[in-house]
């Protein structure tokens, strides 16, 4: 295992990005960060900058502008950042798939290592993810 990945194993440290979701992914990822579901009892914390991330967590569709401003927030985390598409907007497009603004599936312009689908994705849902994640990191 890399000292990048071992790093990755430890705490992490979460940067949220919503396209145009319609926000109930959002709340759904504000309240699994919340007392009740409690990510943090994992050492998952949400941080304000990109460079302090360890994984991007995205939502909502993007556009041809969001979209460009997503690749530079790419570019500008440190890497090996994990990305994880949360909800069925960001896995696939969702109901906005035939939308005239809708730039097409996110991994065609940065890579996604995990989806989380549903509409919104329960909380449990995500720790699910998470959980999964961590265990393929460290190879078990
Ligand atoms: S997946 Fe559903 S809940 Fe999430 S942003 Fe899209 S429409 Fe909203």
């Amino acid at each position: 295992m890399s000292f990048a990945v071992q790093a990755l194993t430890r705490s992490l440290n979460v940067f949220h990005l919503a396209g145009s979701a319609c926000n109930n992914c959002d709340i759904e990822i504000l309240d699994a960060l919340t007392p009740r579901y409690d990510l943090e009892r994992f050492g998952i914390v949400l941080v304000g900058s990109i460079r302090h991330a360890d994984v991007l967590l995205l939502s909502g569709v993007f556009n041809k502008k969001s979209a460009i401003r997503l690749q530079h927030l790419y570019e500008q985390a440190p890497k090996p950042v994990v990305v994880v598409a949360i909800g069925a907007c960001a896995c696939a497009g969702c109901m906005f798939r035939e939308s005239y603004n809708w730039y097409g599936k996110i991994s065609d312009y940065i890579p996604i290592d995990a989806y989380v689908p549903g509409c919104p994705p329960k909380p449990e849902a995500m720790i699910a993810a998470v959980a999964k994640l961590i265990a393929k990191l460290r190879g078990s």
